[in-house]
């Protein structure tokens, strides 16, 4: 296979960095479930710019910087900000369609750590909304294929007089046949790393892929002891990933204990439920360690609850479904492993360190988030990237098409023929260990001497999958292990290094 664009997941980085590189090139996505099987399809709250009179860039701007701790990059987070309006009415040309007012203007949300209404949104199907316009805008396009069930296994990167080039990528098919894809770009888009956690709001796809397959060639990675936990996951034995939205909170509900006290009240007194959300989620493993408890409660119901009913749909649908009506009582909820804040390192156009090698979305390390970030701003970050890397390739599009690699003498397939792995529960109990282990000791509250014992286990169950591999024939669940094996190791690398709290890394000794 060969295309100008190998891009390498189908969320809203992936789909719409493709959709605008089919105007200059061919285009190979490649997705490891099915197309929608993505983070963005889950997104909830929205998207945020300023888009609303009253609020400004320097608003947006500040709120960013507070959020991020001291170590956002400045010029990137101006960037992304004055940006922000431009993007959003492109998704909407793309046929996104945000809640409106009766006047016609978006309906604005808020949510913690914003100090204005910026938060654009389809109700809290946000992301469903927008995958949806995304995905049958580039089934419209002649100039992308889409390639379901096809996963990334490794980079193919060659030597050359200026550095590492990134010339293509190992693909694994649904018959688990390896085959080479030559590309003169390759775009890593590939969401996040929750599935490292025990508990965690992404979707099954989130194995740090991304990270993982761009550490092995050498690139850059950063802030990876940066993992945002959201304060608040459906706590119920039968929902496994269910988010309830900041904008819950941004809406009104408060945050109780099993007395119905608002604790927030002793932990964040001034911002109570509208602080950011790693202190509401310090708040609430702080509550839940000090009395015992398995959860603590969101509660809404003092709303109006046609209100709740029209703005929460999906939430509303989704208690009930488990016998919790939120118009009438608190929804049990924990903190839950949520988004990555570090990743592949990139500059202001999305490439990373090695060249024609790019990173966008949640994979990627652009320095907008620094130590956190701010709620509904990593959907913008995405579209202000990929519109980044695609102005990069037009202007440099002559030299970039021009260094087509040759293909005689290349090895086109790998040999994946070994024998057949007949005890999965190697491989699922290692996933477990591993989640466990981080969701233990590399979690919310973080110490030196468990950091240090989680360092030594995931050692030898990395040693212990290494083996794995080289003996049995190469299947994506185990590649997903290695790949979540790598990435723990890279976030208690880093949670090792910095050993002051900051931002989400929050140590306590
Ligand atoms: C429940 C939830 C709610 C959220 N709400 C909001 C919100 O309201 N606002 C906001 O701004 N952000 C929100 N976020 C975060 C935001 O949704 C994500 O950061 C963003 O959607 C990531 O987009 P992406 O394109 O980078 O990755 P994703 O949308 O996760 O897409 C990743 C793609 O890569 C593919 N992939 C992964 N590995 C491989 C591989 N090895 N080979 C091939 N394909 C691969 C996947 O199959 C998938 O297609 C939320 C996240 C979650 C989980």
């Amino acid at each position: 296979m060969k295309s100008d664009f190998l891009v390498i997941g189908s969320g809203i980085a992936g789909l719409s960095f493709s959709l605008k590189a089919s105007r200059i090139g061919s285009v190979v996505v490649v997705t490891k479930k099915k197309e929608v099987d993505t983070a963005t399809n889950l997104a909830q709250g929205g998207i945020a710019a300023v888009l609303n009179p009253d609020d400004s860039f320097t608003e947006h701007i500040r709120d960013t910087l507070e959020a991020g701790a001291g170590l956002c990059d400045e010029n990137v987070v101006q960037m992304v900000v004055e940006n922000g309006p431009a993007r959003v009415r492109e998704l909407i040309e793309f046929g996104v369609q945000f809640v409106k007012e009766k006047n016609g203007a978006l309906s604005l949300g808020k949510e913690g750590g914003h100090s204005r209404r910026r938060v654009a949104h389809a109700f809290d199907l946000t992301g469903k909304e927008i995958e949806r316009a995304l995905v049958e805008s580039v089934e419209r396009c002649t100039n992308v294929k889409l390639l379901e069930n096809h996963m990334c296994v490794d980079l193919i990167v060659n030597d050359t007089p200026d550095g590492k080039t990134c010339v293509g990528a190992w693909i694994i098919d649904e018959e688990g046949k390896i085959k080479r894809f030559s590309a003169t770009t390759v775009v890593l888009c590939t969401g996040g790393v929750g599935k490292v956690y025990l508990y965690t709001s992404n979707p099954d796809i989130a194995t740090g892929d991304g990270v993982a397959v761009a550490f092995r060639v050498g690139a850059e990675i950063d802030n990876m002891e940066f993992v945002q936990f959201h304060p608040t996951c459906l706590y119920h034995h039968q929902a496994k990933n269910f988010l309830i939205s900041e904008a819950v909170r941004g809406e009104g509900a408060y945050l109780v204990n099993k007395s119905g006290e608002r604790f927030l009240s002793k932990y964040e007194p001034d911002e109570m439920e509208l602080a950011t959300r790693d202190k509401v989620a310090r708040a609430i493993d702080k509550e839940m360690k000090t009395t015992g408890v398995d959860c603590v409660y969101l509660d809404i119901s003092h709303k109006d609850s046609d209100f709740i009913r029209k703005r929460f749909p999906t939430i509303y649908q989704k208690c009930l479904s488990l016998g919790i009506d939120i118009t009438s009582g608190p929804i049990p909820v924990v903190p839950a492993a949520h988004y990555l804040c570090g990743g592949v390192k990139t500059d202001m156009h999305g490439r990373t360190t090695i060249k024609n090698l790019f990173a966008l979305g949640e994979t990627a390390c652009t320095g907008l988030h620094g130590g956190n970030r701010l709620a509904s701003n990593s959907l913008l970050e995405a579209i202000v990237f990929a519109e980044n890397a695609y102005l990069w390739c037009l202007k440099n599009n002559s030299t970039m098409l021009n260094q087509g690699q040759k293909e005689e003498g290349l090895e086109e397939d790998i040999e994946n023929n070994k024998e057949r792995i007949d005890e999965e529960i190697l491989i699922n109990h290692n996933w477990d260990i591993i989640r466990r282990i981080m969701w233990n000791y590399v979690g919310i509250v973080r110490k030196t001497s468990r950091l240090l014992i989680a360092q030594d286990r995931i050692t030898e169950v990395r040693r212990e999958i290494d083996q794995i591999i080289e003996k049995y024939q190469m299947t994506t669940n185990m590649l997903e292990l290695r790949n979540i094996s790598l990435v723990a190791s890279l976030i208690i690398e880093a949670s090792l290094k910095r050993r002051e709290s900051k931002g989400l890394h929050y140590i306590i000794e």
